[in-house]
Order: structure tokens, then C-alpha cells, then sequence
């Protein structure tokens, strides 16, 4: 491990003080060794044991004060700061009540330990758990190499969707949820300027810029992310199938929010995770259920459809069934 000096932020300005300073002294420097942010350092201390991560500096901004609260929004929806953590979020009621499918797959997320650990913003910021990506040893299409070595090799965890380019799969099963909630993330940068982004516009596909998951730019900071609020008709499943039941990234997990009343539904939306190398909203399937009853038939044809684009590798064209089964018992569970 590199040598690294430590930046204990106790402001969001003072930290993106410390990260421009870094930046404009490492311009010429390889990729991951200027100024990392700290939240939980879960992720961070992995890559850097991994050694795809030497940052000349650690900034902490996990003491940074405010940023880890949860409020209500002046519109009926819900605040949360970029430093909550994942058990910190499922102790808020309005998430326990109102955005179920969050708190379902906060619940099914890594371990209890891991969740008093793991913040929003990291989670929203952390690296594909690809193995190739993850080794030292294979300089991958990710990684400025020509090669996406999953594709001919070991696949089983990989994608089946949007796979042309890289076949890794994004890790952060709580943003399967957000998306379908159409949250937007707020991201601050030097100055303290502003801006919004669908979170649908906040990952980004490799073909796009295999260098990067996110359009984070490195002097701007995740400060929380907006949930709108919610009809007293949604209704949202968050349904996660991983290798382990214990603790484990997903295999396939899918979140649907949808408006139904008396088992007829009005509007969905639904979103795929560890199926493609972003989380991916399928709304042409989603569409499907607008102006339908809620039945086994329909639950089949939505997940049929959701399907139908899938381009399995060698090793995984098991997560075409257990896709359609996850999405099938979320149709149904809407009613
Ligand atoms: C065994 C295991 C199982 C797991 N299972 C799951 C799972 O099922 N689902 C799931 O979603 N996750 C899972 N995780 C991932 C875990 O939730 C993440 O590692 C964690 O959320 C990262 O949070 P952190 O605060 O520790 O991030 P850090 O390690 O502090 O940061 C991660 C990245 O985000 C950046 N960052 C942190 N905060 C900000 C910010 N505010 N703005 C901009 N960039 C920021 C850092 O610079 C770094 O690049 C698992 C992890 C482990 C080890």
C-alpha cells in the first residue's frame, strides 16, 4: 500500500478544497492516485488493498456534520444525506412505510456490520465487484485495456443485458430501488455549485466511458439524494436473489413502484439490477401493466418482455429464468 496523507473534512467546501488541491498537483498522474473520498471506507480500503486505488490523499468525510441527516422535503418526499447509512436509513419510518422497496433492499444488502459501515454515497459511488476489474493482473476494458476478459471467461455473475463493451454488473443494489422511485441524486462541486441528475443519468454505460461508472466529476461530492413523494395508491416489491442467503451482492434483483388500485394498475416503473453494468429500467415491460388487471398471465408477459433484449454469456443464461421468476412474483405481489 502507497503512502497517503489524511484529510479530516469538516465541511463539504473544506473537502473539496482538499480534493481540487490534489487534483491540479496529479493532472499527469495514473488514474485513482490523487484525492479519494472517505465515507464508510468499505470499498475504498478494498480497492486500495487491491491495489487499483493509491490516493496521494484519504479526504474523510465522514464527520462532516449534516451530512448524514434524513428530512422530509417542502413536496412530500425525502432527503437523504449522502453520509446516512444503510442501517441509519432503515430505521427511518417514513422509508419503513412509505418506500417499501427501498427498505427491502437495504434489508437484503451486505450484513448488518457492514450496513452500520456503508453510506449512501458510497454505496451510489462504489467500483464493479467484477473479478477481472478487481485483479491487478488483468488490465480489462475498464481499466484502459481492449479486453473485456469476462466475456470469454468466467461469467457467471455477469451481465445479460447491455453487455456489448463489458460484461461486469454494477454493485449497488439500493440504487435497483431508487430508480424505480425516479430518484435524483444531488451532487455539489468546486465553488459549491449545484446540480440535480436523474439517477437514471447518473451511472453511466461503458460504452459511454469505460473509465468511470458515474458522472461524477473528481472535485464534485455526492451531498444526498431526493425521493418524490409518493400516491397513497403505490405500491413497490423489491425482490433480491443472491448466491447466499446470508450475505451477498445479488445475482439478479428487481425493483417495481407502481400506482394499483383495486388490483388495477395505473403507472409503473421497473428496474433490474446485476443484470446489465448499470442499474437498468426496462419501462417498455413496465408499460405493459398500465390499464391491466394484476394476474398470473400478465405478471408472465411482463416478465417474458423484460427478457426478451437478454444476451446471456456462456455461464450465466440461468439469470434469464431467475430474472423472469423475481419479476413474475413482484407482478403478482403488486395485487
Ligand atoms: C461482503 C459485502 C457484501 C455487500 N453486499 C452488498 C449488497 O448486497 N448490495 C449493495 O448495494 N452493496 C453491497 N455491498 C457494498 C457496500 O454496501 C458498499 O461497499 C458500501 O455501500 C460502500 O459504502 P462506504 O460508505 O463504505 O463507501 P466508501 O468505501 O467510503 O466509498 C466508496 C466509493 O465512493 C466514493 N464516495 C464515498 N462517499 C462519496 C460521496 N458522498 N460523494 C462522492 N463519492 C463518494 C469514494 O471515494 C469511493 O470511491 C457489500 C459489501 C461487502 C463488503
Amino acid at each position: 500500500m502507497n503512502k497517503f496523507s489524511w484529510y479530516q473534512a469538516s465541511s463539504v467546501e473544506e473537502a473539496l478544497k482538499a480534493v481540487n488541491s490534489t487534483v491540479s498537483e496529479s493532472l499527469t498522474a495514473k488514474p485513482g492516485t490523487g484525492a479519494v473520498f472517505k465515507s464508510g471506507g468499505i470499498d475504498v480500503l478494498d480497492l486500495m488493498k487491491e491495489g487499483l486505488l493509491q490516493p496521494e490523499m484519504i479526504v474523510n468525510i465522514r464527520e462532516i456534520p449534516g451530512l448524514d441527516s434524513i428530512e422530509d422535503t417542502a413536496d412530500g418526499g425525502l432527503k437523504i444525506g449522502a453520509n446516512a447509512t444503510l442501517a441509519e436509513m432503515m430505521e427511518n419510518e417514513k422509508i419503513k412505510q412509505n418506500y417499501q422497496a427501498l427498505y427491502q433492499s437495504l434489508n437484503h444488502a451486505a450484513t448488518p456490520q457492514l450496513r452500520n459501515m456503508a453510506s449512501l454515497g458510497g454505496n451510489l459511488a462504489q467500483r464493479t465487484r467484477c473479478w477481472y476489474f478487481r485483479s491487478i493482473d488483468h488490465q480489462c476494458f475498464r481499466k484502459g485495456g481492449s479486453t473485456c476478459f469476462a466475456k470469454n471467461g468466467m461469467n457467471e455473475f455477469h451481465s445479460i443485458l447491455k453487455n456489448g463493451m463489458c460484461s461486469s454488473v454494477h454493485s449497488s443494489s439500493i440504487s435497483t430501488a431508487l430508480m424505480a422511485f425516479d430518484a435524483k441524486v444531488e451532487i455539489t462541486g468546486s465553488k459549491g455549485k449545484q446540480r440535480l441528475v436523474d439517477l437514471d443519468d447518473f451511472f453511466i454505460l461503458p460504452g459511454d466511458d469505460p473509465s468511470r461508472e458515474n458522472i461524477l466529476r473528481s472535485d464534485e461530492l455526492i451531498a444526498a439524494v431526493i425521493l418524490p413523494k409518493i400516491s397513497s395508491d403505490t405500491k413497490s416489491i423489491y425482490k433480491k436473489q443472491g448466491a447466499r442467503e446470508s450475505y451477498d451482492w445479488a445475482l439478479a434483483d428487481v425493483a417495481i413502484v407502481a400506482d394499483v388500485k383495486s388490483g388495477k394498475c395505473s403507472k409503473a416503473t421497473m428496474v433490474l439490477g446485476a443484470a446489465a453494468p448499470v442499474p437498468l429500467r426496462i419501462q417498455y415491460a413496465a408499460d405493459m401493466l398500465v390499464n391491466e388487471k394484476i394476474d398470473e398471465n400478465i405478471a408472465k408477459e411482463v416478465a417474458e418482455a423484460a427478457m426478451e433484449r437478454a444476451t446471456p454469456l456462456e455461464h450465466n443464461a440461468y439469470k434469464v429464468p431467475l430474472f423472469k421468476a423475481l419479476i413474475k412474483r413482484s407482478v403478482l405481489q403488486l395485487a
